[in-house]
């Protein structure tokens, strides 16, 4: 299982997810950063349902969400539920296979891609 994480800058300690060469913080200029396993407890603030997926999804939609962490960092991933989804509910992060692609060269390759996974606590 892999794990994701956000980077905390050595300087002036502001989060950044994804990773970033310099610090986003406009009164900074570090490029060193730390890693913060981000995983369990978040918030959802906004979903949406999304159709016409690109080949290696395996369903006719799929929800997706942005959610906030307790640290305050932000991040999108895909929604591991149908029902009763609502913006503001608690939700656990998990770390999942969100598609697999079939790579054709020589023989077909399974190419797997993991990312966000929300599910309800
Ligand atoms: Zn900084």
């Amino acid at each position: 299982m892999e794990q994701m994480y956000a980077y905390k800058c050595t300087k002036c300690g502001k989060l950044h997810h994804p990773r970033y060469v310099v610090c986003q913080n406009p009164d900074c200029d570090g490029r060193e950063f730390t890693e913060v396993p981000l995983e369990g407890k978040c918030k959802l603030l906004t979903w949406t349902r999304v159709y016409n997926l690109p080949e290696g999804y395996m369903q006719p939609w799929l929800h997706f969400g942005v959610v906030e962490f307790e640290n305050g960092v932000r991040v999108t991933g895909q929604i591991g539920f149908d029902e009763g989804i609502e913006s503001g509910m608690e939700l656990l992060a998990t770390v999942g296979i969100v598609r697999t692609r079939r790579i054709l060269y020589k023989e077909s390759i399974d190419c797997e891609e993991t990312g966000f996974v929300f599910v309800k606590p």
